[in-house]
């Protein structure tokens, strides 16, 4: 197989790419994979297509792809390996924007919110415990938040960037190794949620972390790669044993689907069912993460209490200026009589194009949101495509989900969460402790020399 035949046709993709595949019998060469990945991801045409395949790994051209030539790789049969075999633990976490797209492959409504059938299916298929990532997604805020607050008081690092998206993180260590001091270290919410599981619940439970399976199920194509890379080592770290990983197995949304399919499940008749206890819970930020512009309003309703002593209202609550479908938006907030000018993009392409703004009209940010997927991971590539490629109003219909269970819960912003405030009275201490970091923070690389054929 020569994966670089007709690359100037279609995107070039490795036969090892952890995320994305393809059945090079359904490719029509109709240059889709290749249009969205150059001109909204800014990957491909920045390197040498006939020699190389870079790539972040977001998905994007599967969702575009007219044919299902490109699909996510599989390992949910993986997965049921691990549920068969009485050894293991096997626990799954679900990512936010999963139970507002899921419902789409068994004939509901893009946006209905499908949570408690989610977690009886899981429990359906095996699972010994089910949690919730909007748990893990409280506690990156709890660290993001904090992070900002200081980079801000120090004047340091400026503007900072959000970080959970792998895709993106791996676009700046390709693209933009200028910008790696300003990415937060915050981890991502699943890696985060992963080493908790192996350590404190563990603990807590008396159960044996290398018994433990960790499984996400997720909108992201990127999690399959962003698991593998070698620097989420906390779990091997804490218990001093290189065979633990921090995460798993990735399955994505449509992976459930057809595992639930091919099970016979009759998924709009199960019963709802709750999250377990302890990481079970996330509050209303935890929940917005899967909308562009989430992880923005989520950080600031978080900064605000820490700068401020109070309870965010009003605006805060409800963030306009950060929501929505466009790729770029901006907004500013007042704290303190400090002005925090804040933008928020989609699509790592438009990350250029705000670089080149911030340089030809030396513009000045404080906290920049990217996410690489179009609004946000509610159209990750391992989204429902049921629609290709997916439209506007089914963005907006699922962003509309993840909204409106935010605006029905009391309980809105990340510190309020008390199992949050538990788990740092228990074991984590303070955001930014010295367990905190070695759990829940990350560091970066320089892979710039991967796309060295680019300038040669
Ligand atoms: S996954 Fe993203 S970066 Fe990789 S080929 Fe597809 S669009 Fe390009
Ligand atoms: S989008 Fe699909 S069909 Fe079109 S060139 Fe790419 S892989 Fe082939
Ligand atoms: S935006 Fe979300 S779904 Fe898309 S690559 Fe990033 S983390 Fe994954």
């Amino acid at each position: 197989m020569n994966i670089y035949e007709d690359s100037d046709k279609r995107v070039p993709i490795k036969l090892d790419n952890p995320s994305i595949q393809r059945d090079y019998d359904k490719c029509i060469l109709c240059g889709a994979c290749k249009n969205i990945c150059k001109f909204a991801q800014g990957v491909y045409g920045n390197y040498d297509h006939t020699k190389e395949a870079i790539c972040i790994n977001c998905g994007q051209c599967i969702a575009v792809c007219p044919t299902g030539a490109l699909s996510e790789v599989k390992d949910y049969h993986k997965v049921i390996e691990k549920i068969k075999n009485d050894n293991y633990i096997v626990i799954f976490q679900t990512a936010p924007a999963v139970r507002v797209a899921l419902g789409e492959h068994f004939n509901l409504e893009p946006g209905t919110f499908i949570e408690g059938k989610l977690v009886s299916a899981l429990r359906k298929l095996g699972a010994d415990y089910v949690f919730d990532t909007t748990f893990g997604a409280d506690l990156t805020i709890m660290e993001e938040a904090n992070e900002l607050v200081s980079r801000i008081k120090e004047n340091k690092n400026l503007p900072q960037f959000t970080s959970c998206c792998p895709a993106w993180v791996k676009f700046v260590e390709l693209f933009h190794k200028e910008l790696i001091p300003n990415l937060s270290t915050t981890r991502s919410p699943i890696l985060m949620q992963g080493p908790i599981i192996k350590t404190y619940f563990a603990n807590k439970m008396h159960l044996d972390p290398k018994k433990i399976i960790n499984v996400a199920v997720a909108p992201c194509t990127a999690k399959k790669y962003e698991i593998t890379r070698p620097q989420f080592k906390a779990v091997a770290n804490y218990y001093n044993d290189g065979s633990l990983k921090d995460m798993d197995y990735i399955i994505t949304t449509n992976e459930l689907a057809m595992w639930l399919k091919e099970e016979n499940i009759d998924f709009n008749s199960l019963e709802d069912s709750n999250y377990d206890d302890l990481l079970g819970s996330g509050s209303g930020s935890g929940y917005i993460f899967g909308n562009s512009g989430g992880v923005m309003e989520a950080s600031v309703r978080c900064a605000y209490h820490i700068l401020t002593g109070e309870d965010p209202k009003d605006k805060l609550l409800e963030f306009n200026d950060v929501r929505g479908v466009d790729g770029i938006k901006e907004a500013t907030l007042n704290i303190n009589n400090k002005t925090l000018k804040l933008a928020i993009l989609s699509g790592t392409n438009n990350v250029n194009r705000l670089l080149k703004q911030i340089e030809e009209n030396n513009l000045q940010y404080d906290f920049i949101e990217v996410m690489a997927c179009p609004g946000g991971c509610i159209s990750g590539g391992g989204q429902p495509r049921l629609e290709v490629p997916i439209t506007n109003v089914i963005r907006e219909k699922r962003i509309a989900g993840l909204y409106n269970k935010d605006k029905n819960l009391k309980i809105r912003s990340s510190y309020q969460n008390k199992d949050i405030i538990k788990l740092y009275e228990e074991f984590l201490k303070y955001p930014l402790s010295d367990i905190s970091k070695s759990l829940l923070h990350t560091h970066y690389e320089d892979k710039s020399k991967l796309k060295q054929t680019i300038e040669s």
